[in-house]
């Protein structure tokens, strides 16, 4: 009797030290992943349950095997359905390693630049992002997964029209798209804890600058005369001290409007 009682006892004993111990250990293996994680509501859409699969080997082969850490990023580019924001006839190719044509002469980026671009920007919860060049609104998405709020502006009437409508059917109530030049930034709603330039410019508009936060950070591509284009990261001290550093040679669409004419 008493015997079979201490075994009962050693079982239920052992099963709650090896449970404690395996909750322990999986805390150990994430650190931060918890308190990292925003809080969102969960995404209704049908478009976010499809081609999963495809989305976490693009992020196994291209982003993680890349060297993009932020695991908030990691998130992002899990959930963001990249197909949704293609045309019909490139839609298959999704998620393979490439920029892909969004109409209109203009191009969706590479999932590795989007993860990079946004892993620079050192998004968290609070932060509040300004976007120029919305194109599809992806990357406008990907920042909408971490970031508290998203405004971007785009060029092409038609281009800012058609994101607008898929932020909001996918439903992105935190991104907030305008038609316009964004060379003037959107000054109403700055200033941006970080802004994000996907059509490379001649010259860093100065609006731009002046919309981002101290302690604020900016990635653009810029363009030399030369015609080769580097990714600039613009950071912006407590004091408002500048420093720019070119960080990857690429490829943009060119940023139209304003910012070719001459003079500052
Ligand atoms: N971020 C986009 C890719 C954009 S491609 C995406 O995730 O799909 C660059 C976009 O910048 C193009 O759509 C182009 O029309 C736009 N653009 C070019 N010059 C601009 C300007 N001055 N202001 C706002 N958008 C501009």
């Amino acid at each position: 009797m008493g015997a079979k009682y201490l075994r009962l006892f050693k079982i239920v004993f052992l099963s709650a030290v090896i449970f404690f111990a395996a909750s322990v250990f999986a805390d150990v293996n994430q650190p931060g992943a918890k308190e990292e994680k925003p809080a969102r509501q969960e995404h209704k859409h049908p478009a976010f349950t499809e081609r999963a699969k495809e989305r976490e080997r693009m992020v196994i082969a291209q982003i993680e095997a890349r060297d993009i850490r932020d695991l908030n990023v990691l998130s992002a580019m899990r959930i963001v359905p990249r197909h949704a924001f293609v045309p019909e006839n490139v839609r298959k190719l999704a998620y393979t390693d490439r920029p892909l044509p969004i109409g209109l002469g203009q191009t969706i980026s590479q999932p590795y630049i989007v993860a990079f671009m946004t892993e620079a920007l050192e998004l968290n919860p609070t932060s509040k992002v300004l976007e120029i060049g919305t194109g599809s609104g992806y990357q406008a998405a990907v920042c909408a997964e971490i970031a508290a709020e998203v405004y971007t502006i785009e060029i092409v009437e038609g281009l800012a029209k058609y994101a607008d409508e898929k932020l909001k059917e996918l439903g992105y109530p935190n991104v907030f798209v305008r038609a316009g030049d964004g060379y003037f930034g959107w000054p109403e709603k700055g200033p941006f804890d970080a802004i994000i330039g996907t059509a490379a410019a001649e010259r860093i508009p100065q609006p731009l600058v002046e919309q981002l936060k101290p302690g604020g950070r900016m990635i653009l591509p810029y363009e030399t005369e030369a015609g080769f284009q580097y990714l600039v990261l613009i950071t912006k001290d407590e004091k408002g001290n500048l420093s720019k550093r070119n960080v990857m040679p690429v490829r943009f669409v060119p940023m139209t409007g304003e910012v070719k004419k001459k003079g500052d």
